[in-house]
């Protein structure tokens, strides 16, 4: 059982696995073993992906769990960094009335003078005047506070009010690779205006106990949106976080995830670290905060995993 869950899974490649180089030069067939990665499933390969020459149009993720504190907002901001490493321009949406991507990214939601909220009230702004930059390089968010939690009710009077959010999106679509929207934990109108406008979901799953429960509602509800408002929406993945692999209950919990989803787990799993409650203090993705760690490398890794899902690479 142990071997499944090996330390180095991740990315980095064990190096029991390289294999030597054969005597004198002479090629000599080596018969290797597939790495079995933390979801008991073989490793795939995925190479980096190669640089882009030109930009846009964006692929739309929206990061969606009705359930709080499994790891969407991290999940956003640390893919989204990844991303912007790889040379891929990100525009991170917060839309989460907690603002809590904000913060993260060191922006204080408080003192805002503009937010997601007076672009979807369509108030006379443009929505280059609320897009900020961030400390990494390509790598911009829209910006969200408590006033986004009246847009909720004030949205239900307009017309089209599902459409809201993808109005506004597709003004900047062309410019961004990558659009990543951080949805609140709820599957109220908000939600379905992200999963309106999205092309794809990837729907963090906490590695815990109860991470099932509610799972059927979130899946029902993007069925809804498929059939009523949304036909290009796809589930992109659902991805394991604050996995603990030296304890048997994550273990399990992994494993039933996969046994009820099987290849739409990501083969990533987001391990439970004190670094990423750090990163929000920092108000820094970990990519930057700790380069080096096994976090900012698991995200390096989904980020190539989403690349190559998304075939956008
Ligand atoms: P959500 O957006 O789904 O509510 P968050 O991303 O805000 O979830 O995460 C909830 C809390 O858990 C935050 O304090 C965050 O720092 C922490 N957290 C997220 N991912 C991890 C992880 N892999 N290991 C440890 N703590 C984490
Ligand atoms: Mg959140």
């Amino acid at each position: 059982m142990d071997s499944l869950y090996r330390d180095e899974q991740q990315s980095k490649i064990d190096e029991s696995f390289v294999v030597p180089a054969p005597p004198d030069g002479i090629a000599q067939p080596v018969e290797r073993e597939p790495i079995i990665g933390p979801t008991g499933r073989p490793w795939p390969d995925l190479p980096e992906p190669p640089p882009l020459t030109e930009h846009g149009p964006a692929l739309i993720i929206a990061m969606c769990n009705q359930k709080g504190g499994v790891g969407k907002t991290t999940t956003t901001i640390n893919l989204g960094a990844a991303l912007a490493e790889l040379g891929r321009h990100v525009l991170l949406v917060d839309f989460d009335p907690q603002g809590s991507l904000s913060v993260g990214l060191g922006v204080n939601p408080h003192t805002l003078p503009a937010s997601i909220y007076n672009l979807l009230m369509g108030q006379d702004m443009s929505i280059d005047e609320v897009i900020g930059q961030t400390n990494v390089p390509g790598l911009h968010i829209l910006p969200s506070n408590i006033d986004l939690s009246a847009a909720e009710i004030q949205l239900v009077s307009e017309v089209a009010r599902e459409q809201t959010l993808l109005r506004l999106l597709e003004a900047v679509r062309s410019r961004y690779d990558v659009i990543l929207i951080d949805c609140a934990p709820s599957l109220g109108l908000l939600t379905i205006n992200a999963l309106t406008a999205a092309d794809r979901v990837l729907m963090p799953l906490e590695c815990e106990f109860f991470a099932l429960r509610g799972i059927a509602l979130l899946t029902d509800t993007i069925a809804k949106v498929q059939d009523r408002l949304n036909q290009r929406l796809e589930i992109l993945g659902i991805l394991g976080t604050m996995y603990d692999p030296r304890t048997l209950h994550s273990r399990e919990v992994l494993e039933r995830v996969v046994q009820a989803f099987g290849d739409q787990v990501f083969h990533t799993v987001i391990r439970r670290t004190v670094k990423f409650p750090e990163t929000t203090v920092a108000g820094e993705p970990i990519t930057t905060y700790a380069p080096t760690s096994s976090g900012a490398e698991a995200h390096r890794t989904l980020a190539r995993e989403v690349l190559a899902r998304c075939r956008v690479a």
